[in-house]
């Protein structure tokens, strides 16, 4: 058996929570590993944990994620038919962008296996840190709303919703991109 198929959602919940091999464990109150369906079709990744998740150790419940619950109503989706992370799981000080050691050492041990796990048909990158990342595309601007695909797996480029926050246009394209989505998905 491989160590991908040894591995179940709380083993690999609890490894997150106690893991200390970067830098930002030092000073986050809780890892938040993600949550949602194991099962899931939809995997969604944001950039990192922020203060409310960081307090309550849970993805996307703050203004962020009320948006996000808002996108996921809009293609008749609740937050448990999905599945919700974020690129590292734990919260950068002062919500700093997360580095490049911390992301490709937090993909490795964690992201990549909570893929594995899931298999979800569709991976959502919501903005330029998962986008980058996860397809080595630098800007959201030409390929948000589209699906792109590496590795075999299908990825679905769009904002994130911090950014909807931030800008009523980029929120219209947020929900112009998940009725994109909802139409792959029908
Ligand atoms: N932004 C993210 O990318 N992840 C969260 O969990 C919350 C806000």
């Amino acid at each position: 058996m491989s160590l991908f198929m040894s591995q179940s959602v709380d083993s690999l919940d609890n490894g997150i929570r106690s893991c200390k091999k970067c830098p930002l464990h030092k000073k986050r109150t809780h890892a938040v590993p993600g949550e949602g369906s194991s099962s899931a079709s939809l995997f969604f990744i944001g950039e990192a944990p922020g203060r409310n998740e960081d307090e309550q150790g849970r993805p996307f419940i703050g203004r962020s994620g009320k948006l996000l619950t808002e996108l996921l109503k809009s293609i008749n989706r609740d937050r448990t038919d999905v599945y919700i992370t974020s690129m590292v799981k734990c919260r950068p000080p002062k919500n700093r962008k997360p580095k490049n050691t911390e992301i490709t050492t937090c993909k490795r041990l964690w992201l990549d296996q909570q893929i594995h796990m899931v298999q979800p048909s569709i991976i959502v990158l919501l903005g330029g840190v998962a986008t980058s990342c996860m397809i080595d595309e630098t800007t959201l601007k030409n390929i948000h709303g589209t699906i792109q695909e590496k590795n075999n797996q299908q990825f679905f480029v769009t904002y994130h919703p911090a950014a909807g926050l931030r800008n009523p246009a980029t929120k219209k394209k947020l929900f112009k991109d998940f009725q994109r989505l909802k139409t792959l998905i029908s």
